[in-house]
């Protein structure tokens, strides 16, 4: 199921050069529950911006060596601190340092000396902000129904978890799960029967899985699961163990109902090839054979004929 920091103090990071603004602010912002992070230079700044990843950034605009529209642009041109907003604190009142400031992504420009009263409402509104940007980006990940990661989202994490797992030389797999007879279920039971199933079956999978595993719903009654760190038969052992699972499990309110799915399971790509669409077609092939073979099975892609067991048995 996918975690949200929502709950954890938001992390306000300053990067100033002037040790008196930092105590400044460290003791007028002392309620606001707050957690601090201080940066005295824009290099420390941008460190702790994408380490920490804070709620807001506090930038000075007057900086010796690296000012504050470098730092600014360095912020924005990171993946992994562009959306965190930016209120820039300066000592001027020039409307072209307000201009720059804003065109290179500042969220709010505040001149010194400030007002504290200001600066604090200004903070909160811009961590209010901040929260429902995080919110949205969230909900545009999530399945509505089962609350499991859903299609889009699979699609990045499959193609950042191949390369990880390339670039580590770690193990990956890969497991299709397609809920069996499903559209009879429905029939039999109505729609609502099934959204039940569709949901228990998502409870099974946050259940069995590891905190680091990751579930998806990939589109109707069709779930995906990277294991990352996962060898073949390690996966082999967790898809049984939710084919089980799902097999044991009672319906409280649909007391006849009796549901099971059909698992696909690689560790590899299609024809020897690593992206991500090749691996998808791997899987689905064997989610293709549990059906024919049965279903309420896995079934495990045995690797390109590169692979030790493929080419035996190809051998043989
Ligand atoms: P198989 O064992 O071969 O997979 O058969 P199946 O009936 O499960 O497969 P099929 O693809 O024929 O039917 C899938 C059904 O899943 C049809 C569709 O109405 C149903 N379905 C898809 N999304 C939802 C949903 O969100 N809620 C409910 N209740 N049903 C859904
Ligand atoms: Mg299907
Ligand atoms: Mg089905």
């Amino acid at each position: 199921m996918p975690h949200t920091k929502e709950q954890q103090k938001p992390i306000l990071l300053l990067i100033d050069d002037s040790p008196s603004i930092h105590r400044l602010l460290a003791f007028k912002l002392k309620n606001e529950g707050l957690e601090f992070l201080a940066a005295f230079d824009s290099t420390e700044g941008v460190e702790l911006a994408q380490s920490h990843q804070p709620s807001l950034i506090l930038l000075d605009l007057n900086m010796p060596v690296v000012d504050g529209f470098q730092t600014m642009r360095a912020l924005k041109e990171c993946s992994q601190t562009i959306s965190i907003p930016v209120i820039v604190l300066s000592g001027t009142t020039s409307p072209e340092d307000k201009v720059r400031a804003f065109e290179l992504g500042a969220m709010d420009f505040v001149c010194k000396p400030f007002d504290i009263h200001e600066l604090r409402a200004r903070i909160n509104s811009a961590i209010r902000i901040s929260r429902l940007m995080k919110m949205l980006e969230m909900r545009a990940q999530v399945d509505g129904l089962t609350g499991l990661w859903n299609r889009a989202y699979f699609n990045e994490r499959l193609a950042s978890e191949l390369a990880e797992a390339s670039r580590n030389n770690k193990h990956l797999a890969l497991v299709l799960c397609d809920l069996d007879h499903f559209k009879k279920l429905n029939d039999t039971f109505g729609h609502p029967a099934g959204d039940a199933v569709l949901q228990g079956f998502a409870e099974v999978l946050t259940t069995e899985l590891r905190a680091y595993d990751i579930p998806c719903r990939y589109g109707g009654e069709e779930f995906v699961i990277i294991l990352p760190d996962t060898d073949r038969d390690e996966a082999r052992q967790v898809a049984e163990r939710i084919r089980a699972a799902l097999e044991a499990k009672g319906w409280p309110k649909f007391p006849d109902i009796h549901a099971t799915a059909s698992f696909g399971l690689t560790t590899a790509g299609l024809a020897g090839k690593d992206d991500p669409a090749s691996w998808i077609q791997a899987a689905d092939q064997m989610l293709y054979q549990a059906k024919h073979a049965g279903r309420n099975r896995v079934e495990v892609f045995s690797g390109p004929p590169s692979d030790g067991k493929a080419h035996l048995a190809l051998a043989s």
